[in-house]
């Protein structure tokens, strides 16, 4: 565990977004905060007032008046960073929030660097590594299901299963550590059966991490969709009326969408990647010939698959015989009887009775409705993307679940080969360094910079 060292240096910097807004907040953070605010607020003592109160006053570079304020105290160490915070509220001008922040500076502050209030944070103990990278994502979330993760992940739900992991090898690694003391002796402490159970949990418990990882993407990056069908079927109509916009060029000349559209639309909090393809059919065209190629290729990355097809002029057989010729991925699709609009009674109840199959008219947005909430759905249905099971979104925890299943793989190997006690306490303890980096109980100078200069300054 990392020492609390606090700083002695005080952070400043602009909390809110820059540009015009009602109010903007300038954060200090550091055994001087109080102080260098109070060294240009005229208000009451700050030094003098409780913590978690907000003073009304005006902010002053000599005698002339920078702006009206309110001033929010948080003493350590009960703030954010654990250290004295203030924040200034002021009047969301970029001219204001320049000047204040130039004052702040002359009287000793410091801009602060990306991330670094954060890194404050966890460096004082606040909460752990993964919690504080949950705050970035946290942050960057535009969806219900990345905001769902990110929250679960800053609350430490996902840190306390990797600590719970954690916690039982340290056990077993003292354990045969104690044996070594007792070598001449011959006798085992730690219980290999038990040993062998608890690895093959942990291996258990790993591999479904490292495969939500897989749907971690599809939420941060949206379902990905394609959208499939032969030429003049409706796609990029469809896609239009999804989007709610004209992005992908609609026409009349079958296969005059050569290339991939791609798009991106939140349906009921769910972040979907629309990929329209070209028109699905063998051609001689070679421009064509490659649109063909390439929705094939499409189609292996679709998570979800929209098959359209134009009702009024095909067949159930006809239909059958596209999707036989499509080689299509194992992932669910629906079918999309497209030009409802144009289809006799008779047309309609042939496909009525088929499974998947949801009637509409892209053109005149007839049935949209019932295609979103089937797409929902969908999604819902996927036990993995929602429910209560964590996630991993981010790529540092993968490598390190990756590097400690791989390790574990080798204290099972080990065992197989009846390794002696030094060389599995070895292997043990390598897992345990690869777990611990995950929420930092491990952690290098290289690490933490690596982190925290990719958040934004100010958080
Ligand atoms: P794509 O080749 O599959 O992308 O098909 P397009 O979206 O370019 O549509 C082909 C033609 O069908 C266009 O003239 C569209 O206006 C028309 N179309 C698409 N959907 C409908 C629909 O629901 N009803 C009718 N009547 N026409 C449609």
């Amino acid at each position: 565990m990392i020492p609390s060292l606090l700083s002695k240096d005080t952070i400043v910097a602009l909390a809110t977004a820059s540009g015009h807004g009602a109010i903007a907040i300038i954060r200090l953070s550091g055994p001087q905060a109080i102080s260098i605010v109070q060294g240009v607020f005229k208000g009451k003592n700050l030094q003098q007032q409780p913590s978690h109160t907000l003073h009304f006053g005006t902010i002053r570079d000599e005698e002339r008046i920078l702006d009206e304020v309110v001033v929010s105290l948080f003493k350590a160490p009960a703030s954010y960073t654990k250290e004295d915070v203030v924040e200034v509220s002021c009047h969301g001008s970029p001219y204001i929030t320049e000047q204040l922040l130039k004052l702040f500076l002359q009287k000793g502050a410091r801009l602060a660097e990306p991330g670094e209030f954060t890194k404050r944070a966890f460096l004082n103990g606040q909460f752990d590594l993964a919690q504080a990278e949950a705050v970035a994502d946290l942050i960057a979330s535009d969806s219900a299901l990345t905001h769902q993760v990110a929250m679960k992940q800053m609350r430490g739900g996902f840190s306390q299963e990797i600590k719970a992991l954690r916690a039982q090898l340290i056990h077993f690694a003292s354990m045969i550590e104690l044996e070594l003391d007792f070598s001449e002796e011959d006798v085992e402490f730690a219980d290999r059966t038990a040993l062998r159970k608890l690895i093959s949990q942990l291996q258990r418990l790993i591999t479904d991490l490292l495969q939500s990882f897989e749907m971690g993407n599809v939420l941060k990056n949206g379902v990905p969709t394609v959208i499939a069908g032969k030429p003049n079927a409706g796609k990029s109509t469809l896609l239009n009326a999804l989007l709610n916009e004209e992005k992908a060029i609609v026409s009349e000349i079958p296969g005059t969408t050569r290339d991939v559209i791609e798009d991106e639309a939140l349906l009921g909090g769910i972040r979907f990647r629309f990929i329209d393809t070209a028109g699905l059919r063998e051609t001689l065209d070679t421009v064509e010939a490659i649109g063909v190629a390439r929705t094939k290729e499409q189609l292996k990355k679709a998570a979800l698959v929209l098959y359209l097809f134009d009702l009024s002029s095909t067949t159930p057989t006809q239909l059958q015989e596209e999707l036989a010729a499509l080689e299509m991925p194992q992932v669910p699709y629906l079918l999309l009887a497209n030009k409802k609009d144009l289809a006799t009674p008779a047309q309609i109840r042939e496909f009525s009775g088929m499974e998947n199959v949801v009637f509409l008219s892209a053109g005149t947005k007839e049935g949209m409705e019932d295609l979103k909430h089937t797409l929902l759905e969908q999604v819902h249905d996927n036990e993995a993307m929602t429910g209560d099971r964590t996630i991993v979104t981010n790529l540092r925890h993968y490598q390190s679940l990756q590097q400690t299943s791989d390790t574990l793989a080798e204290v099972q190997q080990g065992l197989d080969n009846g390794l002696t006690g030094d060389w599995l306490a070895a292997d043990i303890r390598r897992c345990l360094f690869f777990l611990g980096q995950i929420t930092g109980e491990i952690t290098t100078d290289d690490l933490l910079d690596n982190i925290f200069t990719k958040f934004c300054i100010g958080k």
